[in-house]
Protein backbone atom coordinates (compact mmCIF):
# COMPACT_ATOMS: atom_id res chain seq x y z
CA UNK A 1 0.00 0.00 0.00
CA UNK A 2 1.47 3.47 -0.81
CA UNK A 3 1.28 5.60 2.16
CA UNK A 4 0.24 9.09 0.42
CA UNK A 5 -3.10 7.28 -1.21
CA UNK A 6 -4.69 7.14 1.75
CA UNK A 7 -2.59 9.90 3.43
CA UNK A 8 -4.32 12.92 1.12
CA UNK A 9 -7.76 11.49 1.56
CA UNK A 10 -9.74 13.99 3.65
CA UNK A 11 -12.34 12.15 4.60
CA UNK A 12 -12.84 8.93 6.68
CA UNK A 13 -10.97 6.38 4.91
CA UNK A 14 -12.95 3.13 6.59
CA UNK A 15 -16.21 4.63 6.31
CA UNK A 16 -14.85 5.27 2.33
CA UNK A 17 -13.78 1.20 2.36
CA UNK A 18 -17.31 0.03 3.71
CA UNK A 19 -18.93 2.30 0.87
CA UNK A 20 -16.49 0.92 -1.37
CA UNK A 21 -16.66 -2.77 -0.24
CA UNK A 22 -21.09 -2.16 -0.46
CA UNK A 23 -20.87 -1.30 -3.76
CA UNK A 24 -17.93 -3.96 -4.61
CA UNK A 25 -20.80 -6.85 -3.11
CA UNK A 26 -23.47 -4.96 -5.58
CA UNK A 27 -21.12 -5.32 -8.87
CA UNK A 28 -20.56 -9.33 -8.01
CA UNK A 29 -23.97 -9.98 -7.66
CA UNK A 30 -25.30 -8.03 -11.09
CA UNK A 31 -22.53 -9.70 -12.94
CA UNK A 32 -24.37 -12.75 -11.50
CA UNK A 33 -27.86 -11.80 -12.80
CA UNK A 34 -26.35 -10.64 -15.93
CA UNK A 35 -24.21 -13.23 -16.89
CA UNK A 36 -27.37 -16.36 -15.91
CA UNK A 37 -29.80 -13.79 -17.48
CA UNK A 38 -28.02 -14.29 -20.31
CA UNK A 39 -27.60 -18.07 -20.33
CA UNK A 40 -31.09 -18.38 -19.67
CA UNK A 41 -32.95 -15.95 -22.10
CA UNK A 42 -36.01 -16.94 -24.07
CA UNK A 43 -38.57 -15.24 -26.20
CA UNK A 44 -38.69 -11.63 -28.24
CA UNK A 45 -35.02 -10.67 -29.45
CA UNK A 46 -33.20 -12.83 -27.69
CA UNK A 47 -30.01 -12.23 -29.67
CA UNK A 48 -30.08 -8.89 -29.11
CA UNK A 49 -30.73 -9.13 -25.46
CA UNK A 50 -28.71 -11.94 -24.62
CA UNK A 51 -25.65 -9.79 -26.40
CA UNK A 52 -26.43 -6.68 -24.04
CA UNK A 53 -26.71 -9.05 -20.88
CA UNK A 54 -23.19 -10.55 -21.74
CA UNK A 55 -21.55 -7.09 -22.48
CA UNK A 56 -23.18 -5.41 -19.35
CA UNK A 57 -21.93 -8.93 -17.14
CA UNK A 58 -18.55 -8.15 -18.31
CA UNK A 59 -18.78 -4.18 -17.43
CA UNK A 60 -20.11 -5.10 -14.28
CA UNK A 61 -17.05 -7.37 -13.49
CA UNK A 62 -14.60 -4.53 -14.44
CA UNK A 63 -16.52 -2.11 -12.09
CA UNK A 64 -15.49 -4.88 -9.44
CA UNK A 65 -12.33 -4.68 -10.58
CA UNK A 66 -12.17 -1.01 -10.10
CA UNK A 67 -13.31 -1.21 -6.46
CA UNK A 68 -11.17 -3.99 -5.79
CA UNK A 69 -8.14 -1.85 -6.37
CA UNK A 70 -9.03 1.25 -5.04
CA UNK A 71 -9.74 -0.19 -1.43
CA UNK A 72 -6.35 -2.10 -1.56
CA UNK A 73 -4.71 1.23 -2.22
CA UNK A 74 -6.69 2.96 0.62
CA UNK A 75 -5.29 0.15 2.29
CA UNK A 76 -8.57 -2.08 3.02
CA UNK A 77 -9.01 -5.57 2.42
CA UNK A 78 -12.06 -6.23 -0.61
CA UNK A 79 -14.69 -8.51 0.53
CA UNK A 80 -13.10 -11.91 0.57
CA UNK A 81 -16.22 -14.26 1.57
CA UNK A 82 -19.02 -14.42 -1.42
CA UNK A 83 -21.54 -14.89 1.61
CA UNK A 84 -20.77 -11.40 2.59
CA UNK A 85 -22.19 -10.06 -0.55
CA UNK A 86 -26.05 -10.66 0.43
CA UNK A 87 -25.29 -8.91 3.58
CA UNK A 88 -23.36 -5.99 2.22
CA UNK A 89 -25.34 -5.24 -0.77
CA UNK A 90 -27.08 -1.64 -1.71
CA UNK A 91 -29.21 -3.64 -4.16
CA UNK A 92 -29.47 -6.90 -3.28
CA UNK A 93 -30.11 -10.42 -5.90
CA UNK A 94 -33.52 -10.20 -8.22
CA UNK A 95 -32.69 -14.10 -9.61
CA UNK A 96 -33.76 -14.71 -12.82
CA UNK A 97 -36.47 -17.37 -11.69
CA UNK A 98 -38.22 -15.98 -15.29
CA UNK A 99 -36.22 -16.60 -18.20
CA UNK A 100 -38.34 -14.21 -20.25
CA UNK A 101 -36.29 -11.36 -22.33
CA UNK A 102 -39.08 -8.60 -21.11
CA UNK A 103 -38.45 -9.96 -17.12
CA UNK A 104 -34.93 -10.36 -17.44
CA UNK A 105 -34.70 -6.62 -19.24
CA UNK A 106 -37.15 -5.51 -16.13
CA UNK A 107 -35.33 -6.81 -13.98
CA UNK A 108 -31.43 -5.59 -14.57
CA UNK A 109 -33.42 -2.23 -15.59
CA UNK A 110 -34.49 -1.89 -11.55
CA UNK A 111 -30.95 -3.12 -10.57
CA UNK A 112 -29.25 -0.39 -12.72
CA UNK A 113 -31.37 2.39 -11.34
CA UNK A 114 -30.72 1.38 -7.72
CA UNK A 115 -26.92 1.69 -8.61
CA UNK A 116 -27.72 4.45 -10.08
CA UNK A 117 -28.59 5.88 -7.02
CA UNK A 118 -26.05 3.95 -4.79
CA UNK A 119 -22.86 5.63 -7.36
CA UNK A 120 -24.52 9.13 -7.18
CA UNK A 121 -24.75 9.20 -3.53
CA UNK A 122 -21.07 7.90 -3.35
CA UNK A 123 -20.41 11.11 -5.46
CA UNK A 124 -22.17 13.29 -3.04
CA UNK A 125 -20.26 11.67 -0.54
CA UNK A 126 -17.07 12.20 -1.71
CA UNK A 127 -17.08 15.51 -2.28
CA UNK A 128 -13.83 17.54 -3.42
CA UNK A 129 -12.13 15.16 -0.57
CA UNK A 130 -10.86 12.37 -2.36
CA UNK A 131 -10.55 13.37 -6.36
CA UNK A 132 -9.05 9.80 -7.22
CA UNK A 133 -12.02 7.55 -6.06
CA UNK A 134 -14.63 10.56 -7.36
CA UNK A 135 -13.52 10.26 -11.08
CA UNK A 136 -13.32 6.08 -10.75
CA UNK A 137 -17.00 6.30 -9.45
CA UNK A 138 -17.98 8.71 -11.70
CA UNK A 139 -16.62 6.79 -14.65
CA UNK A 140 -18.73 3.85 -12.96
CA UNK A 141 -21.64 6.08 -12.84
CA UNK A 142 -21.29 6.85 -16.52
CA UNK A 143 -21.62 3.45 -17.40
CA UNK A 144 -24.20 2.71 -15.33
CA UNK A 145 -26.58 5.40 -17.06
CA UNK A 146 -25.42 3.64 -20.31
CA UNK A 147 -26.64 0.31 -19.15
CA UNK A 148 -29.80 1.43 -18.14
CA UNK A 149 -30.67 3.40 -21.49
CA UNK A 150 -29.22 0.11 -23.67
CA UNK A 151 -31.92 -1.92 -21.77
CA UNK A 152 -34.85 0.48 -21.72
CA UNK A 153 -34.02 0.96 -25.60
CA UNK A 154 -34.24 -3.03 -26.32
CA UNK A 155 -37.85 -3.25 -24.37
CA UNK A 156 -39.19 -0.02 -25.72
CA UNK A 157 -38.26 -1.92 -29.06
CA UNK A 158 -39.71 -5.14 -27.83
CA UNK A 159 -42.98 -3.58 -26.62
CA UNK A 160 -43.60 -0.97 -29.77
CA UNK A 161 -43.20 -4.05 -32.00
FE1 LIG B 1 -21.60 -1.74 -12.38
FE1 LIG C 1 -24.65 -1.69 -14.77
MG1 LIG D 1 -24.54 -1.85 -23.29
Amino acid sequence: MGESAKNIVELDVNELIKKLNKALADEWLAYYQYWVGAKLAKGPMRQAVVSELVEHANEELKHAEMLADRIIQLGGTPIVEPKAWYNETNCGYDAPMDPKTVKLLEQNIKGERCAIAVYNALLKFIGGKDPVTYEMVLSILKDEIEHEEDLQSILEDIQTK
